[in-house]
């Protein structure tokens, strides 16, 4: 079957909706002018939830626009370079307290913006706290999430003022606190409407067996609002996720599926 110009078979239509990745494939796709889609599906590798590729099939998926350290603080090219992997969901990240501004503006502007899922990651270093926080207070509504480490929070009572938006990340092994379950309980219940952020990695870099993943899925699942997905290199850093990391990760990721997946590093290979 030969498909007319550059439109694409529903089939392979509803993968990319599928997948939330629809930019980059579909050029990709009408550039390659399939002769027949189960060539093309066997070529994406398109498969259960138990291999790298397998992921893909995930709904919805988007990134960090973190991963794209040469354009920080240019806010309207991050929000393209993210949409060149994902238009559906999107984690705009402010790391250092310097970007909130920046952000804030950007936003302010009304740009038109394609996702449907919208978090911000809240400052983790270089911001004074009670200043972050009437900052964060102005996102427009559309921001869904905020996403907070535990181990920087010194006032809680401070960031109450975020209610439902307040989403709180597991932390990795290189921090102080907010990493296993005991720890986060009293974030959690000084901030009893907050979403839970889990970081498949962090949890990985204290317990390779995935019993702690379990664990802050056991306790926090009811409040889960999304995933950050990697892997970590030796140094604690996020890298593209491995193929060995994506099967380790597969049982837990399998009780995520209601909730958006934020990569926090380049998608694998064969993603895009
Ligand atoms: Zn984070």
């Amino acid at each position: 079957m030969s498909l007319p110009g550059n439109s694409l078979h529903p089939g392979l239509l509803a993968v990319a909706q599928r997948a939330g990745l629809t930019k980059r494939l579909m050029d990709r796709w009408s550039s390659a002018r399939p002769s027949n889609f189960d060539a093309m599906a066997a070529t994406l590798d398109i498969g259960p939830l138990d291999e790298a590729t397998g992921l893909l099939s995930h709904h919805p998926i988007g990134v960090s626009t973190g991963i794209f350290a040469g354009d920080r603080g240019r806010w309207p090219r991050l929000v393209d370079d993210a949409c060149g992997i994902s238009s559906y969901v999107v984690e705009l990240s402010a790391l250092s307290g310097g970007e909130l501004p920046g952000l804030l503006s950007y936003l302010g502007s009304g740009p038109a913006l394609p996702f449907r899922y919208l978090s911000v990651h809240a400052p983790a270093k270089n911001f004074d706290e009670r200043v972050a926080v009437d900052q964060l207070c102005e996102l427009p509504l559309a921001v869904r999430s905020v996403v907070l480490h535990p181990d920087v929070i010194v006032d809680v009572a401070l960031w109450k003022r975020l209610k439902t938006r307040a989403v709180i990340e597991n932390m990795d092994d290189r921090k102080k606190g907010g990493r296993t379950v005991d720890e986060l309980k009293p974030i959690f219940k000084a901030l009893p409407e907050a979403g839970f952020c889990f970081d498949v990695a962090h949890a990985w870099s204290l317990d390779p067996t995935m019993e702690l993943a379990h664990s802050l899925l056991d306790q926090f699942r009811a409040s889960l609002r999304q995933v950050h997905l990697s892997s970590l290199d030796s140094a604690g850093h996020h890298i593209p996720l491995r193929r060995e990391d994506a099967q380790l990760f597969t049982d837990v990721l399998s009780r995520c599926t209601d909730v958006p997946w934020i990569l926090e590093a380049m998608p694998p290979a064969g993603w895009v």
